[in-house]
C-alpha cells in the first residue's frame, strides 16, 4: 500500500492517525525539490518516463503499462493537477454549526425537500471554511505577521493607522499597496508585515448583506431596515456555493439569523434531448438568437410556464414559438381587437360608467373570473409560485379572447354606441389592463405596451410605466360564484360539442338539431340558464337532457381471446360466458382506474387487466359522441333539408366577409353583393335574403343563375358546399 500524506486528504488522515512523516518533495511551482537529486527541478508529471526508466536499469519495475484511471484537471484550461498538502486559513465554522442550522429554520425554501436535504444536509455535515487563497487578486487578508510569529488580525483602518502611526483612511486596501504597510509587533517589536494570501472570493460575495451599507461601521438603521431581504434565486448548484456563504456569514454575524427569508432554487435548463448544455457537446443555445428574433418575453413566459421552476428544463426554440402562438398572440390579438375598435369608434373609457351590476351576463361573468384571477395570481405569488399564476394567467386570457371576446364580437361591431357597446369596451379594457398589471413580473414588455396605450400614456394621472402601478386590487364583490360554475359548466358542454362536430367532420358553420347531455342535477340547471349561449356557440336548435349516460354512448366487453385464450384453454367458452356476466359500468372504472377486473371460472377466481378486455363504444344513431369522466356530450348529427339551407346561408355570408376582406373593403364599408349559382343557392336566398344582408353590411342583394354585377365590383368564383357560386361585391354609399 502506497500512502504520500503531502498529497491527498484521506493519505494525510491515515498518516496523521499513523504517525506517518509527512514528507513533500515538491515545490509550489510542482517541481521536484532539491533533495530529489536525480530530477530535481523537473516539473513532477514531466518526470513520469525518466522514474520508471530508473527504476527498470536498477530491476526494481515489476511492471510498465498504461492504465486508466480518475484524474484531476483544471476546469478552465485543462492542466493536470496534484494534490498539495500547504497551510492555510480556516473559518472554524464547525464551531457554530448550531447557529448555521439554527439559521437555515428561518428560512422558506422552494422546493421545501431542499431544506432539511440538500442544504440542510450540507450543513450538517459542515466543514470549515477554507478561506485563504494563494492569488494574487483578491481581498487581501487582513493578517499582519511578524518574524516571531505573532498574528494581528486588523479589523479597520483606523486600526491600520493607529498601528503605523500614519494616516491610511485613504489606503487603498489592495495589492500591492496594502503589502507595503509595516508596523512594529505590538508583542515584540519586531517587523510585521502582511501574510501573503488573498480571501476566498465566496466570502466576499457572502459578505454582501452587510458589506453593501459598509456595516457595521455606518447604516445601522439602513441594514436593520433591510435586513433580511424576503428573496433570493439562484440555480441549485448555489446550495454549496452562494446560498451557504450568505447563509454561514449571515449565521455568524448575528448569532444565527439567516439573510434571506425566501429561496427559490432553480434547476438547469438542458438541450432539447434532456442533454446539459456543454460547449464540448455544441448543444449551447446562445441566448441573443432568442432574445433577437423571439424576444425576452417570449423565453421567460416560456420559463416559467413550462414546469415548476426547481425542475430541470428541456429547451429548444421550437418550444418558443408555440408559447408565442398559444399565448402572446391571443393576448395581442385580443388587445389588438380592442384598440381597433376603441379607435374606429374614438371610445374613451373614462368618459364613461356603467356599474357592473348593469352589465351583461358574459360581463359580470369575465369580471368575477378577473377578479378571482387577481386572488388566486396574488396568493400565488406570495408563495413564489410563478408557474402555477402564470398557467392561471393563460387560461384567463384564453377565455377571456375565445369566450368573451369571441362571444361579444358583434357588441362592438354594432354601429350605435349604446349602453351595451359602452358596457363591452369598459369590461375589455377593464381586463386587459389588469391583465397587464398581472403580466408586468412575467412578460415586462408585452405588459408595459399594453399598459402605456391603454393608460400610462393616455391619463396625466397615471403612472408612466405598468412597473410603477400598484398590484391590483380583489374587488371581491365582483365575485360570482354561481356564474363562474355555470358558465364553467357551459363552457366545458360547448368544447365537448366542438370536439364531437370535429370527429363528424361537420363545420361549425352548419347548424345542428339538438345538443343531448348526460351530467348530473345541478350542472343541467346550470346549462339551462345558459341554453342560449350553449346552442349559439354550438350552433344547435336544442338543448336536451339525457336521464342516464347509457342514452348515448353504450359500452359492451368482451374476452381477448388473444391473451386470454392461452391462459384458459378449454375453460375459454366458461369464461367468456363470466366476462358476459360482468356488469359493464363497474369494469368501466376498474379499468379506467388501473384496477384488475374479477371472474370467477369454475369456482377459481381469476383477475384481468387491460390487455385481456375489448371495451366497445356504441353510440347513438344519428349522433355524435363525447365523453370526459362524467359528462357525456352528443351531438345529432342528422340533417334535415331545413337545415341544409341555413348551413348554406352561413356558408354564404362567410364567403361574403371574405370576398369584401379581399376588395380591400373597410369593415365599416356598406356593399352591394351580387351571387350565382345553382337553383340551391336561389332557394336559400330567397329565405335568408335579410339574414345575408344583415350580416355583411349589404345593402343590395341580387341573385339568380346568372346575374349582371355593376360595373367596377369585385368577383371571385367560389366552391361552398361542393356548389360552383360566383360572388361579387362593390361599395356603396346608399344606407
Ligand atoms: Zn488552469
Ligand atoms: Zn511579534
Amino acid at each position: 500500500m502506497h500512502i504520500a500524506p503531502a498529497f491527498g486528504a484521506e493519505d494525510m488522515e491515515v498518516g496523521r492517525a499513523n504517525d506517518l512523516p509527512l514528507v513533500m518533495p515538491v515545490d509550489t511551482e510542482c517541481r521536484f525539490t532539491a533533495e530529489v537529486v536525480p530530477y530535481a527541478g523537473v516539473f513532477v508529471k514531466d518526470a513520469d518516463d525518466q522514474i520508471m526508466d530508473d527504476l527498470e536499469e536498477t530491476g526494481m519495475l515489476y511492471s510498465r503499462l498504461p492504465y486508466e484511471h480518475s484524474y484531476p484537471f483544471c476546469w478552465r484550461c485543462h492542466t493536470p493537477l496534484i494534490y498539495y498538502a500547504m497551510s492555510a486559513w480556516y473559518i472554524q465554522t464547525t464551531a457554530r454549526k448550531d447557529d448555521l442550522l439554527r439559521a437555515n429554520e428561518e428560512v422558506t425554501w422552494y422546493p421545501g425537500h431542499l431544506k432539511h436535504g440538500r442544504f440542510g444536509k450540507w450543513l450538517e455535515n459542515n466543514i470549515d471554511w477554507s478561506l485563504s487563497r494563494e492569488r494574487y487578486w483578491g481581498t487581501p487578508l487582513p493578517v499582519w505577521r511578524c518574524a516571531q510569529g505573532h498574528d494581528h488580525c486588523i479589523s479597520s483602518r483606523e486600526e491600520l493607522s493607529k498601528l503605523t502611526g500614519t494616516d491610511l483612511s485613504d489606503l487603498e486596501l489592495h495589492r500591492p499597496f496594502v503589502d507595503e504597510i509595516k508596523f512594529a509587533c505590538p508583542e515584540c517589536g519586531s517587523e510585521a508585515q502582511r501574510v501573503s494570501e488573498v480571501i476566498d472570493a465566496w466570502f466576499d460575495s457572502g459578505s454582501m448583506p452587510f458589506a453593501q451599507w459598509h456595516y457595521p461601521f455606518e447604516n445601522q438603521d439602513v441594514w436593520r431596515q433591510r435586513f433580511p431581504a424576503d428573496f433570493i434565486c439562484e440555480a441549485i448548484d448555489q446550495t454549496r456555493g452562494w446560498f451557504y456563504s450568505l447563509l454561514a456569514i449571515s449565521a455568524l454575524m448575528t448569532d444565527g439569523h439567516t439573510c434571506y427569508k425566501n429561496v427559490v432554487c432553480l434547476g438547469h435548463i438542458l438541450d432539447g434531448e434532456g442533454r446539459k448544455m456543454s460547449k464540448h457537446i455544441g448543444n449551447v443555445v446562445d441566448p441573443w438568437s432568442v432574445l433577437n428574433t423571439q424576444g425576452a418575453d417570449a423565453l421567460r413566459w416560456y420559463l416559467f410556464t413550462v414546469s415548476s421552476p426547481w425542475f430541470a428544463r428541456r429547451f429548444s426554440q421550437d418550444h418558443i414559438d408555440e408559447v408565442i402562438r398559444k399565448f402572446l398572440l391571443t393576448l395581442w390579438n385580443t388587445y389588438a381587437f380592442y384598440t381597433l375598435y376603441a379607435n374606429i369608434d374614438g371610445f374613451e373609457p373614462r368618459e364613461h360608467h356603467i356599474p357592473v351590476e348593469e352589465r351583461s351576463l358574459m360581463d359580470r361573468w369575465i369580471l368575477s373570473e378577473l377578479n378571482l384571477l387577481v386572488k388566486s395570481v396574488t396568493d400565488g405569488l406570495e408563495q413564489y409560485d410563478a408557474f402555477g399564476t402564470g398557467r392561471q394567467i393563460a387560461d384567463f386570457v384564453d377565455e377571456l379572447s375565445n369566450w368573451y371576446v369571441r362571444r361579444s364580437r358583434r357588441r362592438f361591431w354594432k354601429s350605435e354606441e349604446d349602453s351595451d357597446k359602452v358596457a363591452a369596451y369598459l369590461t375589455l379594457h377593464e381586463c386587459l389592463l389588469t391583465v397587464a398589471k398581472l403580466l408586468a413580473p412575467f412578460t415586462p414588455f408585452v405588459a408595459e405596451e399594453i399598459y402605456r396605450n391603454l393608460a400610462g400614456e393616455r391619463y396625466a394621472d397615471a403612472p408612466e410605466s405598468v412597473h410603477l402601478c400598484d398590484w391590483p386590487q380583489i374587488a371581491e364583490a365582483l365575485i360570482d360564484p354561481d356564474l363562474s360554475f355555470r358558465m364553467g359548466a357551459a363552457l366545458k358542454v360547448v368544447n365537448m360539442g366542438r370536439a364531437a362536430r370535429m370527429v363528424a367532420q361537420l363545420k361549425v358553420r352548419q347548424p345542428l338539431d339538438v345538443v343531448v347531455v348526460a351530467v348530473d342535477v345541478e350542472r343541467q340547471a346550470a346549462l339551462s340558464s345558459l341554453a342560449d349561449v350553449v346552442l349559439d356557440e354550438l350552433n344547435v336548435k336544442r338543448l336536451d337532457f339525457a336521464d342516464s349516460a347509457a342514452d348515448l354512448v353504450t359500452y359492451s366487453v368482451k374476452p381477448n381471446y388473444r391473451t386470454l385464450g392461452p391462459r384458459f384453454g378449454k375453460n375459454m367458452p366458461d369464461l367468456a360466458k363470466a366476462v358476459e356476466q360482468l356488469d359493464t359500468t363497474i369494469v368501466l372504472k376498474r379499468l379506467e382506474a388501473d384496477l384488475p377486473v374479477k371472474v370467477a371460472v369454475q369456482g377459481v377466481t381469476h383477475e384481468l387487466d387491460k390487455d385481456d378486455l375489448i371495451v366497445e363504444a356504441a353510440q347513438r344513431t344519428g349522433f355524435a359522441v363525447e365523453k370526459d369522466g362524467d359528462v357525456v356530450v352528443g351531438l345529432s348529427t342528422t340533417l334535415t333539408p331545413e337545415l341544409a339551407r341555413e348551413g348554406l346561408a352561413r356558408e354564404l355570408v362567410h364567403h361574403v366577409q371574405n370576398t369584401r376582406k379581399a376588395a380591400g373593403f373597410q369593415i365599416e364599408d356598406r356593399i352591394d353583393i351580387w351571387v350565382a349559382g345553382p337553383e340551391a343557392v336561389a332557394e336559400m336566398l330567397s329565405q335568408f335574403e335579410e339574414y345575408v344582408r344583415h350580416e355583411t353590411l349589404g345593402v343590395g342583394l341580387s341573385w339568380g343563375t346568372e346575374v349582371e354585377p355593376a360595373e367596377g365590383s369585385y368577383r371571385e368564383e367560389l366552391k361552398i358546399n361542393g356548389l360552383p357560386v360566383v360572388v361579387a361585391v362593390k361599395k356603396t354609399d346608399r344606407l
